[in-house]
This record gives structure tokens, C-alpha cells and sequence, in this order.
């Protein structure tokens, strides 16, 4: 049995999914027709599949959808994805967290102003396929660290520099610097990073340091979730990404006397951190 088991202060969802989810079963309560999200509503398996089993129904695409209400995740979705979805006479139920809607303001400000942009993040992740659709795509990079950066983008007069919402603050400010370092006329920085995902990685670094092993737990499809665990993984070699109590009993861990550390990525709500913490001392 395990000796002692910290759960870090800001384990768990962010107000951005806790909004998405509330309102998503409050759509499902009161709707009579078909209710779709357009792709998973967040990046956690379980909770999607409770999602389901309530009616809500995930549709890859738009043409997926014929009737009823589509509900746009907190990631949000390409500029004109609202007006198609209303032309096709779908209800709309934006939920794009505040935070993101930032973000996509921010790369459309840059391109009105004749910037060139430079967005540090994935740019396979459903939130920077939207963010980026609100700027030019030819006066812009997507890159994740200082080494995708070309030559050419160092003589451009007129720079801004966002961030994905869930990226390392480290991983922002690499890229930050290395313009600053290199003769660029005007740079201008906005830092998009979300606060709740600074804390949460701050904090879990801090407790993955002082703890024997850390488990952080959330969906191998989360951005959020797994950047977490990479950077505890970095402090803490005995750092495990866990889906579900019953992988973390396949893991055979020996966990006797030992101090356990548990944090939870943005899209992981509190009954599967619960369930997870019985499952640890029980090991
Ligand atoms: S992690 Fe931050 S940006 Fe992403 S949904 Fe949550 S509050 Fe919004």
C-alpha cells in the first residue's frame, strides 16, 4: 500500500471543459432532435463514451450531419464552420472556450495588421487548424520549436508570435527569445497560453520533484494531459500517463510505502481522478 498519495491543487477539468460538458448534457436534456458535436467534445475516451450514451452522437465532419443541433467543441473550428452549419439548417451550440476564441482574435489581428505570424503549437491539433484559418495562410508559420524556424522569417519587418493554449510556457518563450535575439524591426507577443494549463504544469513539476512515483492522469489523445506527463516524465522518471484504473493495475507497479503523486489534464473530470485515487491505494 502505498505510504501517502498528493493530489495536486489544480488536478482536473479547466472551466473551459467543465462549460463544454455542463452545457453539452443541458443541449442533450432538452432536445428532441439528433444532437451532434463535431469531433469528440474533449479528448477523453470515458467521458466521451458517457457523452454517447446520453445521445450525443460525434460527427467527424459537417456532412455528417443532416438535422438537429451540432455543438462546436472548445477547441473550435475553422473560420465559416458556424455560417455553413447554419446554412445547412443545423442549430448551432458554439462552446469554444473563451480562451481559444483569444487566440483565433489574436492571428486575425495579426493579419489585418500585415504581420507575418508565427504560431508555436501542433499544427495537426484541431484547435490550431482553426486558429490558423483566421489569418493569412501565406504570411504565416506553424512551428514547434526554434528549429523549424527558416532564415526568410527573420528578415520579415513585422512579426507576431502566438501560442497554442496548452504548450509549455518554455517551448513559447524558446521561439520568443530566439526573435528578440534576431533583428526582426517590430515583434509583437502574444502570450495565449492558458492560464489554468500554466498552473496545472507548474504545480506538477513541483510535485513530480518531491514525489517517488507520479501519475498523471487523462486521455493518450489529450494534448494537454500528455504534455503535462512529458515534463513531469523530464523531473520524474517514474512518471506514468494513466487512462483507467484498470491500466494502471496491468502497469504491476510497486507502489508499498512509496509517496504517489497525482495530477489530471484539463479533460479529466473528477469522478475518473476519484476513481483512480481508490484504485492507487488498493494496489
Ligand atoms: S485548457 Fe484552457 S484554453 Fe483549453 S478549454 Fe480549458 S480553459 Fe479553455
Amino acid at each position: 500500500m502505498a505510504k501517502k498519495i498528493i493530489l495536486a491543487e489544480t488536478a482536473g477539468v479547466c472551466f473551459g471543459v467543465e462549460r463544454a460538458l455542463r452545457k453539452s448534457f443541458e443541449v442533450m436534456e432538452g432536445s428532441k432532435e439528433e444532437v451532434h458535436s463535431l469531433g469528440p467534445i474533449i479528448h477523453n475516451p470515458q467521458v466521451v463514451k458517457r457523452l454517447e450514451e446520453r445521445g450525443v452522437k460525434v460527427a467527424e465532419k459537417l456532412e455528417d450531419t443532416s438535422s438537429g443541433t451540432v455543438i462546436i467543441r472548445a477547441h473550435g473550428v475553422p473560420v465559416g464552420t458556424v455560417g455553413t452549419a447554419k446554412d445547412r439548417g443545423l442549430n448551432v451550440v458554439d462552446l469554444t472556450c473563451p480562451i481559444v476564441k483569444k487566440l483565433q482574435y489574436a492571428v486575425k489581428k495579426l493579419a489585418e495588421e500585415g504581420s507575418f505570424t508565427v504560431i508555436v503549437g501542433d499544427k495537426k491539433h484541431p484547435e490550431i487548424i482553426g486558429a490558423r484559418s483566421y489569418g493569412d495562410p501565406e504570411k504565416m508559420i506553424i512551428i514547434e520549436n526554434k528549429s523549424e524556424i527558416g532564415e526568410e522569417v527573420f528578415t520579415k519587418k513585422k512579426v507576431g508570435i502566438v501560442a497554442q493554449t496548452t504548450i509549455a510556457f518554455e517551448q513559447f518563450r524558446e521561439v520568443v527569445d530566439e526573435f528578440l535575439a534576431r533583428s526582426t524591426e517590430e515583434i509583437k507577443i502574444f502570450n495565449t497560453i492558458c492560464d489554468d494549463i500554466f498552473n496545472k504544469q507548474r504545480e506538477a513539476i513541483e510535485l513530480a520533484k518531491s514525489v517517488d512515483v507520479m501519475v498523471v492522469i487523462g486521455g493518450k489523445n489529450s494534448s494537454n494531459t500528455t504534455k503535462i506527463a512529458k515534463l513531469c516524465h523530464e523531473v520524474n522518471p517514474n512518471t506514468y500517463q494513466i487512462e483507467t484504473v484498470s491500466e494502471i493495475r496491468s502497469l504491476g507497479l510497486n507502489l508499498n510505502e512509496k509517496t504517489i503523486g497525482v495530477t489530471a489534464g484539463a479533460s479529466t473530470p473528477s469522478w475518473i481522478i476519484e476513481e483512480m485515487l481508490q484504485g492507487i491505494q488498493e494496489i
